[in-house]
This record gives structure tokens, C-alpha cells and sequence, in this order.
């Protein structure tokens, strides 16, 4: 039997990430496009457009066009797209050859935006190429059942979007997306800093302060951390120092925001499936699912059991590129 390669993207708000089977996750980059604004060309993407970040010249912006889950730019979008299947079929030669391919796409997406992805894909000489929805991708690339009739619930928490969906039997049966997600805590923590302490940081360093001292909102000894960034009354620059129980306070009405939309899903849920949820719990993925004490914050207030995907940052990269099995298989199932 020979099989062609099968190849996910996981097509995100922060990070793009390439998967395929046989050598699992091929490229992981951020979802950032360098552009030279007086020609409109793409210079760059990925790691190479992040590092240019205000360090260019005017004409040249970097900007993240799926930043919000919806295409904010799909010629861009799809240029980016472009560049990141070269980068691919460079590092694996030859087996890039006529690809099943599969992309994740944000859920915000109209569907002439996912014309415009699956074109793009296509024309870059893929033999099939399906599109799937971002939870069923994340249930699958947990080790999840998807294709069994019980309630598998998951709570993907990226950088622009929480996507919180009830998957059964290979569909999705409930489901809620807001644009809140971990970039949201990186903005909530620079207008913290700039409206307390008059200190204007840069994104980067927000989202350093949020993985190292971002708590959910659960009791934890109290830590603290150094940061440095540009008075706003001197313009010189300053360090202050900054605690854990600030940044909670700071990030507290965005995680209230995630945990609402998991709330709502669940009680949309058919009362067939909520056995099942009790027993089975709910699955966290996406970089969020790595906020220090998410997964007891949540646990406790649903009151069901919570866990955390293996690999979270990768689990709809993988669950992408599985999907063409699982999708095979149901519509076995379904004849
Ligand atoms: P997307 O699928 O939208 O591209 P990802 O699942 O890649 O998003 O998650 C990116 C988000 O996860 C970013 O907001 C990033 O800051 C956040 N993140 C990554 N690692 C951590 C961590 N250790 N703690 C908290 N947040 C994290
Ligand atoms: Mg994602």
C-alpha cells in the first residue's frame, strides 16, 4: 500500500504549526507577516517577521493577520499560507509530492476565506485538501474519542480566540467562541502597568509576566518579578517590581470571560451527554491551557474533573494532520 504524505496545519492566531505523520511536527512558527507596505509584498513570516518587529524601517509593518480568529487580510493570509508550504516542502523534499493536506482554520472564517485557504493549498499542488474545525481538531490530537457517541469536551484557549466545543460522534454539538484568549491577558497586564505605575511595557515582555507569574484565579504563595520598561512621565527608562496577586487581579475579568463561555457551552449540552461529562471531565488545549493553576480554577468551578492535553501548543497541529483518518472512518461509519 503505498499512502501519499498527510499533512495538518494548524492555521492559529499565534502560531502556525506544520505536522505530518511520519515525522510529526515539521515547523512551528508564529503567525506573523512582514510587509513592505509601498509595494505590498511579503518579506517575511514566521520567526523572521517576529524578530522585525519595531525594528524596521516605516514602510516595512509586521502584522498577524488571524490575530482576531476571523482572516483579517486573506491575501495576506494566503500569501503567508504560500511561504510556510515552501519552508515545508524544503525540509522534506521530494515527499511533499502531491499531499493530502488538511488546515485547521480559524472558526471566524466565512467561507469565501476558506475558499481563499483551500485555493491557496491547492494550487501549491496538494492531491486533497480538507478544512476542519479547530475543537475537533484539538479533541482528536488529544487522544480523544471523537468518534464514539459520548461527550468529549474540549476548551482550546489560543492567542485570539477560546473555543469551547461538545464533540460526539465525530460533530460538534454544542459549541462557543469568544475573542478572549491569552492575548487578551498580554493586553490586559501592559494596561495594568501603564495605569498604575505610569510604565509602558512591550507586548513581549506582558507575555513573560503572564507565563511566569500569571495565575488563574486560585490561592498560590505569592511571587514577584522585576520588569523594565519606559516611564511615561520621564521617558527614562525603569524597573519596578511587580506581584503575582496584581497580575491576577489584572487578568481576572478576561479568565471570568473564558470560564463564562465554558459555562454556556455546558449548559447547552443535551442531557443525553452530561453523564458522560461528569464521568469524563473537560480537556483544556492551546497555549492558555499552560496559565499557571487553570486547570484546579476551572475544576473547581464547574465541578468536574479538568486535565490538561499532553502537548497543548500542539494538539490541533496533530489532531489535524490524524483527522484524514478519523474522517475516513466516519464516513465508513456513516454508510
Ligand atoms: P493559536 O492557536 O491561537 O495560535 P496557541 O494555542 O498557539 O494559539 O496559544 C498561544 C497563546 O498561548 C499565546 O497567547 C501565548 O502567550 C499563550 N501561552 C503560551 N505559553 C504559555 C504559558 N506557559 N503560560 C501562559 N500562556 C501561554
Ligand atoms: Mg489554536
Amino acid at each position: 500500500m503505498f499512502s501519499n504524505t498527510q499533512i495538518g496545519i494548524d492555521l492559529g492566531t499565534a502560531n502556525i504549526l506544520v505536522y505530518t505523520k511520519n515525522k510529526g511536527i515539521v515547523l512551528n512558527e508564529p503567525s506573523v507577516v512582514a510587509i513592505d507596505m509601498k509595494t505590498n509584498q511579503v518579506l517575511a513570516v514566521g520567526e523572521e517577521a517576529k524578530s522585525m518587529v519595531g525594528k524596521t524601517p516605516e514602510n516595512i509593518v509586521a502584522i498577524r493577520p488571524l490575530k482576531d480568529g476571523v482572516i483579517a487580510d486573506y491575501q495576506v493570509t494566503t500569501d503567508m499560507l504560500k511561504q510556510i508550504m515552501k519552508k515545508v516542502s524544503k525540509k522534506l523534499g521530494l515527499s511533499l509530492r502531491k499531499p493530502n493536506v488538511v488546515v485547521c482554520t480559524p472558526s471566524g472564517s466565512t467561507s469565501v476565506e476558506r475558499r481563499a485557504i483551500h485555493d491557496a493549498v491547492k494550487n501549491f499542488g496538494a492531491k486533497e485538501v480538507e478544512l476542519i474545525e479547530e475543537p475537533v481538531a484539538a479533541a482528536i490530537g488529544a487522544d480523544l474519542p471523537v468518534e464514539e457517541p459520548i461527550a468529549n469536551v474540549v476548551v482550546d484557549i489560543g492567542g485570539g480566540t477560546t473555543e469551547v466545543a461538545i464533540i460526539s460522534f465525530g460533530g460538534v454539538v454544542s459549541c462557543n467562541s469568544i475573542r478572549v484568549g491569552g492575548d487578551q491577558f498580554d493586553d490586559d497586564i501592559v494596561q495594568y502597568v501603564r495605569k498604575n505605575y505610569n510604565l509602558l511595557i512591550g507586548y513581549r515582555t506582558a507575555e513573560d509576566i503572564k507565563m511566569e507569574i500569571g495565575y488563574a484565579l486560585i490561592g498560590h504563595d505569592e511571587v514577584q518579578m522585576d520588569i523594565r520598561g519606559r516611564d511615561l512621565v520621564t521617558g527614562l527608562p525603569k524597573t519596578i517590581k511587580l506581584s503575582s496577586k496584581e497580575i491576577q487581579g489584572a487578568i481576572r475579568e478576561s479568565l471570568l470571560s473564558i470560564l463564562e463561555a465554558i459555562r454556556a457551552t455546558l449548559e447547552d449540552c443535551p442531557p443525553e451527554l452530561s453523564g458522560d461529562i461528569v464521568d469524563r471531565g473537560v480537556i483544556l488545549t492551546g497555549g492558555g491551557a499552560l496559565l499557571n493553576g487553570i486547570q484546579e480554577w476551572v475544576s473547581e468551578e464547574i465541578v468536574v474533573p479538568v486535565h490538561v492535553a499532553p502537548n497543548p501548543l500542539e494538539a490541533v497541529a496533530i489532531g489535524t494532520g490524524r483527522s484524514l483518518s478519523v474522517i475516513h472512518k466516519l464516513q465508513k461509519a456513516a454508510k
